[in-house]
Order: structure tokens, then C-alpha cells, then sequence
């Protein structure tokens, strides 16, 4: 029999921006829902940036064994890494996660309804046997990995198989040039895997300031990394003795022991009902909210990745928080610039970036654009052979040289960004930047010793 509950807020995913929202509305005294049928922590905290990391820091310390003769240290005399017993070391702690999660809802009076939802009809849910209803309710739904439509395509694996190998791939090709093409080429690298990254376009990271993609694809070079430009990839087979063979529009043809499809992500509306509340998701795929995160449906809202913008949980985390404000408390934050949303690509070496670049300021503001840059060798490859560049480089705009983008790429500006996009967000100029004193010697220095 059909059960009819009532709530304040519904919330419809437990990923970043879901969890976000519902605790910040259950503080706020909402009677609040969220439905979720998998882990509570969605892609970030199982498939996406937490283990990522984790595995971005084991590449740290490749690298740092790579380089511990040149520092003093008596080579060490065995280097092979031990997936399997990092995996496990590394699913035990997402679980504990997760277990933080469902006692942070418990804790919050948040019923966590372990079912898909789905809308049926303005105000109301179905899950299973139970019709929620609500005053309120958000889509939180995150997204899934897309692969193309190609001929054998079901032979690649995504960023989602990439944390359930068994074992980490002797050769291993890598489709894409965004974030996770450029994370997962990286990775794998550090870790012993012989890697081609097969880029359909010209250049690295296309999204980011020309110069990063440049430099990032020199360091991979030096890595050891194969990367060719204008792949694009035709079909993919799979050989009698599990061998992937990709074949390029030009006919290059290369066997694999893994091919990873890393070719974007696409948000996961389907099943959720939104034809009975008479909307449908864009051409593009991404269900359009306005700046309140509002959809065109009175009482309905998205956050996160299934609303086309920036694709990061800091971004639906913020967005989840405000909408609860907005709805249950009493002041209306402000909504997110986009365009000052700050990111970092867990490459070796890593790429860090805010604000426009160099070609979106000269787009916008033309003459006015002044371009400061350094590339230099940082001290800590002073005592090394290999010898990769970092490189800073700051836009400013206007007479007062208004500071509008910052892009970095080398050890440490993962770190280093943050808190420099706070100066930037309030509108810092390059005389605030040079007023401010160099801590010495770092790579962060440089950002306020430009000239
Ligand atoms: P991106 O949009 O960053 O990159 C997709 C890449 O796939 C592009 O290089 C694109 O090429 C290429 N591509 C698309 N279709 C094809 C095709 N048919 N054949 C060959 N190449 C193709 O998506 P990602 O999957 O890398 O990441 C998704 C999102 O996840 C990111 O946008 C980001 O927001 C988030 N993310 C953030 C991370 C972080 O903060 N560190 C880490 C990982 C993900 P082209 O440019 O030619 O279109």
C-alpha cells in the first residue's frame, strides 16, 4: 500500500551538493528527506576526487623516489606499487566516509530514504512504495561518464572502472584532453603504466589559458608520456587475448591493455520524472537554472552537476548551502560568479587556475589587457636531472591593472591558488599584488614578483 509522508525539503541525490544542502536546511529547522539508493558521498567522495587525490599523493611519492638518489638517499631498492593493497586500504576509508555522512543526516533529523526518487507531478516524489511530498525539492542527481558512440566503445573503461581495476594496466591509452584524460594519463604514469594519451584536437586542456596545456603536454613528454594530437579515435576492438586495439580516423592502429574513455560527463536526469512537471533538460543535455538555481517550475530546483555549471563540488556544495538559505533562513546570499570559481588539475605537475585567460580577457577587453609571465626551473629540480619548468602568468585589465585571471602550473600551485583567488575576488590590482611581500623562496613568491 501506498504510504504519503510530508517533508519541508526533498532532496533527490546524496553526493556533495545534495548532502550540502539537506544538513544546511535541517539546521535551519527544515523537516528534510534525501533519497539515495547508493553510498551517501556520490562521484566525488567513491569515484571522483577523494580517491583521486589518494591516488594523486601515491604519484607524489613516486615522483619523490624517483628523485631520492639526486637528494642524498641511498636509492631504495625495490619500487613496485601494490595496487591491490591500496585499493583496499583506500575503499576502507571512502566507507568510513560514508558512515561520517549518515550519522552527520542522523545527527540533523534528515531521513535518508534509500531509494531513487522520481517526480510525479510539482511537489511530490516516488520512491518505491512511499509518495513524499514537498513544499520544496531539489535535483541533486550529479552525472555519469559518457562514451562516445563508436564502434566497440563498450570495450573502454571509464573513470568509474578506473578505481575497481585489479590491477594497474601495462599499457594503458587515454581518450580526451580535459581534467580526467590529463589526471588519469598522469596517474598511471607515476604508477608504472606505459601511457598514450589520444587527443581528437590539437592541444591540452582547451578549456584553460593556452600556456598550461603547452607546458603540461612538455612535462608529460618528459615523462615519458606519449601524446598525440589529432587521434581521433575510429573504432575499438578487442582481441582473442583481451588485447584493446584502437584504430584512429588516419588508420594508426596500437594495441592496449586498458583504453579509458575520459570524453567528458553528461548529468544523470534520466528517470527522474521531469516530464510530469512539464520540463525537459536542454539540447545539451543540462537541466537551465537561473542564478537562485530555480528551474522554470515553481518549488523545483537544481544544484551541481546536472545544471551545466562549473562541474566541481566546492561549486555544488556552494550552491546547495545558499538554495537552503535562500529557502529556510533569512538572508539571500549571493549567488556564484562562475567566472571566479578557482581549479586545480591533480596532474604531475599540477595546473592551477582562476578567472579568465589570456584569450577570454583580450576577447572582453581588448587593448586594455596587460599579460605578466614567468617560467622558471623551481629550486627543488635545482638538484635533479629533469628539469621541468613552472610557470606563473597573471591577466590584468585597465588602467589600475585590475588582476582577472591567474594561471600557474607547477609543484605546489595546488595549494597556493586559494588563497590568492580571495584577493582576486575582491578585485585586486597588480600594485596590490607587488605591495605584498614575497615569502622566499617559493614558487607562490613569484605570483607578487611579476615584472
Ligand atoms: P572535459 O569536458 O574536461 O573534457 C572532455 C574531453 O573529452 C575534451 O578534451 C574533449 O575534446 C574530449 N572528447 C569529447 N568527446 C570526444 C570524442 N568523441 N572523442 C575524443 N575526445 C572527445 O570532461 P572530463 O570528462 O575530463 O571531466 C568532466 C568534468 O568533471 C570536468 O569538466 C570537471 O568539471 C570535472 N572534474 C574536475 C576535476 C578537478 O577539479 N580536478 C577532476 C575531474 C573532473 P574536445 O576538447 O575536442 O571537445
Amino acid at each position: 500500500m501506498s504510504e504519503t509522508i510530508d517533508f519541508d525539503y526533498l532532496v533527490l541525490g546524496g553526493g556533495s551538493g545534495g548532502l550540502a544542502t539537506a544538513k544546511r536546511a535541517a539546521e535551519l529547522g527544515a523537516r528534510v528527506a534525501l533519497l539515495e539508493p547508493a553510498e551517501l558521498g556520490g562521484t566525488c567522495v567513491h569515484r571522483g576526487c577523494v580517491p583521486k587525490k589518494i591516488l594523486w599523493n601515491a604519484a607524489e611519492v613516486a615522483h619523490h623516489l624517483h628523485h631520492a638518489g639526486e637528494y642524498g638517499w641511498s636509492p631504495p631498492a625495490a619500487t613496485s606499487f601494490d595496487w591491490p593493497g591500496m585499493a583496499k586500504k583506500r575503499v576502507a576509508y571512502l566507507e568510513r566516509l560514508g558512515g561520517i555522512y549518515a550519522r552527520q543526516l542522523e545527527q540533523r533529523g534528515i531521513v535518508h530514504v534509500r531509494a531513487a526518487g522520481r517526480l510525479e507531478g510539482e511537489g511530490r516524489v516516488r520512491a518505491g512504495e512511499q509518495l513524499l511530498r514537498a513544499r520544496h525539492i531539489v535535483i541533486a542527481t550529479g552525472g555519469l561518464p559518457y562514451r562516445p558512440n563508436l564502434p566497440g566503445a563498450e570495450w573502454g573503461l571509464t573513470s568509474d572502472d578506473f578505481f575497481q581495476l585489479p590491477a594497474l594496466p601495462a599499457r594503458a591509452a587515454v581518450v580526451g584532453a580535459g581534467y580526467i584524460a590529463v589526471e588519469l594519463a598522469s596517474v598511471l604514469a607515476a604508477l608504472g603504466s606505459e601511457v598514450q594519451l589520444l587527443v581528437r584536437g590539437n592541444r591540452l586542456l582547451k578549456a584553460f589559458d593556452a600556456r598550461l596545456g603547452q607546458q603540461l603536454t612538455e612535462a608529460f613528454v618528459a615523462q615519458g608520456i606519449t601524446v598525440q594530437f589529432d587521434h581521433a579515435v575510429k573504432t575499438v576492438e578487442k582481441t582473442a587475448d583481451s588485447q584493446i586495439v584502437v584504430t584512429g580516423a588516419d588508420g594508426r592502429c596500437e594495441p592496449f591493455d586498458a583504453l579509458f574513455w575520459a570524453t567528458g560527463r553528461v548529468p544523470n536526469l534520466l528517470q527522474l520524472g521531469l516530464d510530469t512537471v512539464g520540463i525537459s533538460p536542454d539540447p545539451d543535455g543540462v537541466l537551465r537554472v537561473d542564478a537562485q538555481a530555480r528551474t522554470p517550475v515553481e518549488g523545483l530546483y537544481a544544484i551541481g552537476d546536472v545544471t551545466g555549471e562549473p562541474a566541481l563540488t566546492p561549486v555544488a556544495i556552494a550552491a546547495g548551502r545558499r538554495l537552503a538559505e535562500r529557502l529556510f533562513g533569512h538572508g539571500n546570499p549571493p549567488p556564484i560568479d562562475p567566472e571566479m570559481v578557482p581549479s586545480v588539475v591533480f596532474t604531475h605537475p599540477p595546473v592551477a587556475s582562476v578567472g579568465l585567460s589570456e584569450m577570454q580577457a583580450r576577447d572582453r577587453f581588448g587593448d586594455a589587457v596587460r599579460v605578466y609571465e614567468s617560467a622558471f626551473v623551481p629550486l627543488y629540480h635545482a638538484m635533479t636531472e629533469d628539469k621541468p619548468r613552472t610557470v606563473v602568468k597573471l591577466v590584468t585589465t585597465g588602467d589600475e591593472e585590475r588582476v582577472v585571471g591567474l594561471h600557474m602550473i607547477g609543484p605546489g600551485v595546488d595549494e597556493a591558488l586559494q588563497g590568492f583567488s580571495v584577493a582576486i575576488r575582491m578585485g585586486a590590482t597588480k600594485a596590490d599584488f607587488d605591495h605584498t611581500i614575497a615569502i622566499h623562496p617559493t614558487t607562490a613568491e613569484e605570483v607578487v614578483t611579476l615584472r
